[in-house]
């Protein structure tokens, strides 16, 4: 049993309100939801982070950008969205399985970030 939290979500030890899935990639609803819309997308293979990725990632990081405006219209977005990949420590990613937040809603989602 892996000790990732998402692989166990993708071996389906733990339960998720699953949006879209395919050979490579889940989606799932955030647990703790931002947004009237906010959807976590991953690599059904276990990869860290967008600090460890390779060549090799470069098919299943580019699907979950194609599947990202599908994913966001299905769940009630239909006129744009944001995607955050937080990554390590600086940009303060808490589970270690790369993920990217699809975040929307009827309405803006707001201000990209608090200006310094
Ligand atoms: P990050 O800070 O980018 O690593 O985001 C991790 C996200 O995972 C947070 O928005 C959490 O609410 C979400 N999360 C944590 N555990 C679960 C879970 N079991 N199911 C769905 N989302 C989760
Ligand atoms: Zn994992």
């Amino acid at each position: 049993m892996s000790d990732c939290l998402f692989c166990r979500i993708v071996a389906g030890e733990i339960p998720s309100s699953k949006v879209y899935e395919d050979d490579d990639i889940l989606a799932f609803k955030d647990i703790h939801p931002a947004r009237p819309v906010h959807i976590l997308v991953i690599p059904k293979k276990h990869i860290t982070s967008l600090a460890t990725v390779s060549v090799d990632d470069q098919a299943v990081l580019g699907r979950i950008l194609v599947r990202a405006n599908e994913i966001a219209v299905a769940q009630g977005s239909p006129d744009g969205f944001r995607v955050i990949i937080n990554t390590g420590r600086v940009g303060q990613q808490e589970v270690p399985h790369l993920h990217a937040h699809i975040v929307g809603g009827p309405d803006p989602v707001g201000p990209m970030l608090k200006r310094l």
